[in-house]
């Protein structure tokens, strides 16, 4: 029905999550109607971002060789780290500004159905900051779904021998949701609102 190019793009794109079949078409005739130069644009920023970007050394947030821009800002506390599952979620709570420390990127959540275990998050790594980064406060910003809970239970009783006073983000979140789609007031007032977690 198509050029062959014109094929390929719809194919492309209908191959990203949440972008149906009438999306890729769509998307493909509005590339095909732009301007050559905003189109290269596009084409040079998805190559940029898979060349240059990086994961943090510390947090394993998305960075572009070395620390992350939350690691290398002097101005947020050490002392107290945010865990979250994904990269995305750190936008999520950066937007309620309720927190002003440091981040922890699970990169999953326990899913023993799935196979993913403790082994396949960067769980040792989280356990390898305490010290040198004199952590006093774990805030267990998983997503409020049963994977996350799960995966805040297991963090929740791996550090309760060592000296760190460990949170959960309070209930009140969207029961089943991820984080990124949490308003930043409801997931703001979660986090002041964060409890001790008996393990
Ligand atoms: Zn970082």
């Amino acid at each position: 029905m198509y050029t062959a190019s014109l094929q390929s793009l719809v194919d492309e794109l209908g191959r990203l999550p949440g972008i149906g079949p009438k999306s890729a078409q769509r998307l493909a005739f509005h590339i095909l109607k732009i301007a050559p130069e905003d189109a290269t644009r596009l084409a040079e920023a998805i190559v940029a971002v898979k060349e240059n970007t990086t994961l943090c050394p510390r947090c394993f947030n998305v960075a572009e060789g070395g620390l992350c821009t939350i690691c290398n800002d002097p101005r947020r506390d050490g002392a107290v780290i945010c865990v979250v599952e994904d990269p995305r979620d750190i936008g999520a709570v950066e937007k309620t500004q309720e927190f002003r420390g440091r981040y922890h990127v699970l990169h999953g959540s326990l899913n023993p159905i799935e196979g993913v275990g403790p082994d396949q998050l960067r769980v040792r790594e989280l356990l390898d900051r305490l010290e040198p980064e004199g952590v006093t406060e774990i805030i267990l910003c998983t997503n409020p779904n049963l994977e996350g809970e799960a995966t805040a239970m297991y963090l929740a009783r791996l550090l309760k021998p060592l000296e760190v006073v460990v949170t959960r983000i309070a209930s009140g979140l969207p029961v089943g949701g991820d984080l990124e789609y949490a308003d930043e007031l409801t997931l703001g007032r979660a986090l002041e609102g964060r409890r001790p977690v008996d393990a």
